[in-house]
């Protein structure tokens, strides 16, 4: 289209026309037959092949050199016109190294994205490019997909007008690996909604308030980043959380609120990190932010080289001022409309974790208890959380515990003291970060809203992991992604089989997501109460996962198999060993009740709010006091999910609510219209221009990019009108069809097709189009270019 002639920018987004359709490159290939060739080192190269016998293939590689190959390990090159396609469904050799070879080739030109049917792949360019501009983003809207070169904004305008047209609720899924430009591609999604629906409000009454939503919904994210966000190996700005954004439309299409979810926070992180990393933002910035909260907040002149929780790793990022982050943070928020005692509130938090890590646990005189030798360290936090000291101290060192009808003291030894030191400050971390995220969606929130008629749902989160030692944090994520590739693999079947019906054609499509249910069934068991017992062990957990096994039916023990301390999953991607040394305690997360109580009961009102949960029954007067101070039952809900009801309560353990929050993002998503986008990490040197093949396959692969393809394969991928068909194919069949002899489309396409004699098995005719199986249609391109 116009764009091409009109935009500066489109060498960015589209192939020249002239080179997809140069005849020179065209005619060089007909000359020889080419393929891809599988190679351990470099995933594919291209060859031609000299010699062909049944099992044994002769090739010439691009280097000059011949080799002899199995059939099996050689794939179909497409021709050049395919070069650089914007969708990679529209090759008619759907291989693997025909895709990886068309991102790369898009990549090296600077186009970033690309489609592979439902999804929209990205690759990180680690590198700013002029494709974000307010014109580009202009000229995005209201075009269909096709029509332009495939963007971000493509997807989210898409969104958008689906949302406004159908009245239906839409969502954009975007995964990936840590580095592959999620969080980004989320930013541009919200940016670009906030901006078309603003020009709604132009010349409207309204218009004010809903400026200032839409300013505070891109303010929340830099707040977010700072609380949960870290500089990572992979990653100088990694978010450690999920997180799903749903922004509310009315009916004039304006946006009239919205509101954040998260999911699965890295709370380790708080007290410990590799030595080339650092903690979360917050930390470093709070540390060089002014003089006065410092000092309110016991924190004098000090850096992260004075706290235990900070000192043994990385403390600045290249090219990052923590103090200009620092005053973007507060910027944002004033904007979000937090008070300044609100905001001394957040830090408080922060800063006693920091004075936490700095109690130092010795052993007292008898040699075998802890003791605590710096009592300073320990006033500094008490006085900040405004609880006391000594009691601090006592419920430290020799917590109350029921034993049979009776309380007693128990001794500790000084590393169950430090343990509960750490988990102290993760759980203190946690809650802060859960109450921040219901206080912005307090702000932001569109309950005030009466015309309400839909939400786009904007899904950022961590896609399928497998490390080197796998743990329950990586089973957490890839039941996630089982979940999500189930969706996804559930959309791509629905629209198929709606797609077939209405061309009433005879189809066997299957539901692949069924086949993704064995695997998650049997992580729902592994995660079962029965293997969260509350005095169980590791050991115990293994004989209780053997029980799960042995009496699982055959199918999943087929997706599973057992060893020593851990035991093998198989999922979509692959098979992953999960190690589980450290899993109860992981999962229970347990904390010293005795100190909990304590800060149930602080003088501080937001202190004590975080640990609700813990008071005793005789305080519930009090729990009304705060339900009345902290206003409406719906700002409480994330934090009540957080938050570990004991007893006959609901949450236990972390697996059980994360599997609550996923059952509730997942029925969300299925009653929603999905977009997918795939971001991809092109080296992990974060290099700009620089693309590593395999790396790139690996991500396909647990991206469910090349899963789709496969699953495509299986129908009826290439489909054309009949009118189209006729135009391109009906040269195949000369002197078949009378030019002036009218014949209704599907008669013409039917006898075209018997005259080719192609075998039925491999096209279907519908009402308005012809549908082929994969590669049908090469062989129809090849026979067209002998003509
Ligand atoms: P994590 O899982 O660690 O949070 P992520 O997938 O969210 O990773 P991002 O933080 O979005 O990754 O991207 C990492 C970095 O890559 C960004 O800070 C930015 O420097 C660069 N980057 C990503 N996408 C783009 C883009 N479209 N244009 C320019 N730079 C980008
Ligand atoms: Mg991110």
């Amino acid at each position: 289209g116009s764009f091409i002639h009109s935009y500066g920018t489109k060498v960015f987004l589209r192939p020249r026309l002239d080179m997809v359709q140069d005849a020179v490159a065209q005619s060089r290939f007909n000359e020889k037959k080419w393929v891809w060739v599988e190679d351990i080192h470099l995933g594919y190269v291209a060859a031609h092949i000299l010699k062909e016998e049944r099992d044994l293939v002769q090739v010439e590689l691009e280097n000059g050199s011949t080799a002899f190959t199995s059939p099996d390990k050689i794939y179909p090159m497409n021709p050049p016109k395919f070069d650089k396609v914007d969708d990679m469904a529209d090759l008619t050799f759907l291989n693997e190294p025909s895709v990886i070879y068309n991102l790369a080739m898009r990549y090296k030109s600077n186009m970033i994205y690309t489609y592979s049917g439902l999804f929209l792949v990205a690759i990180n360019p680690y590198r700013h490019l002029p494709i974000y501009e307010e014109d580009c983003l202009q000229a995005y809207k209201g075009r269909r997909r096709g029509e332009m070169a495939p963007h971000i904004y493509a997807v989210a305008d898409q969104a958008y007008h689906d949302m406004v047209r159908d009245k239906e609720n839409q969502s954009i899924l975007i995964t990936g690996e840590s580095g592959a430009g999620k969080t980004e591609n989320t930013k541009i999604v919200i940016r670009y909604l906030t901006t078309v629906a603003s020009e709604h409000t132009k010349n409207d009454a309204t218009n004010h308030n809903a400026d200032r939503l839409g300013q505070q919904i891109l303010r929340a994210n830099p707040i977010l980043e700072a609380f949960g966000n870290a500089q990572t190996i992979r990653n100088n700005n990694s978010s450690r959380f999920g997180k799903f954004i749903r922004i509310e439309f009315n009916q004039r299409a304006q946006i009239c609120g919205a509101n954040i979810e998260w999911y699965l926070l890295e709370k380790s992180r708080v007290h410990q990190q590799s030595p080339k990393e650092r903690s979360y933002h917050v930390f470093y910035q709070l540390l060089s932010g002014d003089k006065e909260t410092k000092e309110k907040l016991l924190l004098g002149s000090s850096k992260p080289s004075d706290y235990g929780f900070t000192k043994g790793s990385n403390h600045v990022i290249e090219s990052v001022d923590d103090a200009e982050e620092y005053r973007k943070l507060l910027d944002s928020l004033n904007i979000m409309g937090l008070s300044s005692k609100e905001q001394m509130d957040l830090f408080l938090i922060v800063a006693a974790v920091l004075h936490l890590g700095n109690i130092s646990v010795t052993k007292d005189y008898r040699g075998d208890r802890a003791d605590i030798r710096d009592f300073a360290a320990v006033e500094r936090v008490c006085h900040l959380l405004g609880i006391p000291a000594q009691d601090f101290k006592n419920s430290l060192l020799s917590p109350r515990i029921k034993a049979g009808r009776d309380w007693v003291n128990q001794s500790k030894s000084p590393s169950q003291v430090m343990s509960s030191l750490d988990a102290l400050a993760k759980a203190l971390y946690e809650r802060n970060f859960a109450a921040l995220v219901e206080r912005i969606n307090k702000a932001i929130d569109a309950q005030k809203s009466i015309d309400k008629i839909g939400f786009i749902g904007v899904l950022d989160i961590a896609g399928f992991e497998i490390f080197e030692v796998n743990s329950f944090e990586q089973l957490c994520i890839n039941y996630t992604n089982e979940k999500l590739q189930q969706f996804f693999n559930h959309s791509m079947f629905e629209l198929e089989q709606e797609e077939y019906q209405k061309e009433k054609i005879e189809w066997s499509y299957i539901d692949f997501g069924l086949d993704l249910q064995p695997t998650i069934d049997l992580i729902e068991k592994t995660n079962a109460k029965e293997c969260v017992a509350p005095r169980g062990t590791d050991s115990r957990f293994l004989e209780k996962l053997d029980k799960v096994w042995d009496s699982g039916d055959p199918e999943q023990k087929y997706k599973s198999t057992r060893f020593k301390d851990g035991f093998v999953v198989k999922h979509y991607a692959g098979d992953v060993e999960y190690c589980t040394t450290g899993w109860i305690d992981k999962n229970k997360d347990p904390l010293n009740e005795d100190i909990t109580r304590l800060l149930a009961r602080s003088t501080n009102r937001y202190v004590a709010s975080l640990f609700e949960d813990y008071l005793e029954d005789n305080d519930e007067s009090s729990i009304g006091n705060l339900y009345a101070n902290r206003g409406s039952g719906r700002v409480r809900s994330t934090l009540t999910l957080l938050k570990l009801r004991k007893g006959g309560g609901s949450f236990r353990t972390v697996g059980q609510r994360h599997k609550q929050q996923l059952l509730s993002l997942m029925n969300t998503l299925y009653m929603t219209h999905p977009h997918f986008v795939r971001c991809i990490v092109p080296n992990h040197r974060k290099r700009s221009g620089e693309i590593q093949t395999k790396l790139v396959l690996d991500q396909l692969r647990c991206n469910g990019v090349l899963e789709g393809i496969r699953i495509c394969r299986t129908g009826y991928p290439n489909r054309l009108s009949f009118a189209d068909f006729r135009k391109r194919y009906e040269i195949l069949c000369p002197n078949l069809l009378k030019p002036n002899c009218f014949i209704d489309g599907q008669s013409a396409c039917q006898s075209l097709l018997d005259d080719m004699a192609l075998d039925h098995e491999k096209y279907r005719i519908g009402a308005t189009k012809v549908f082929f199986k994969a590669t049908v249609l090469a062989e129809l391109e090849e026979n067209r270019d002998k003509k």
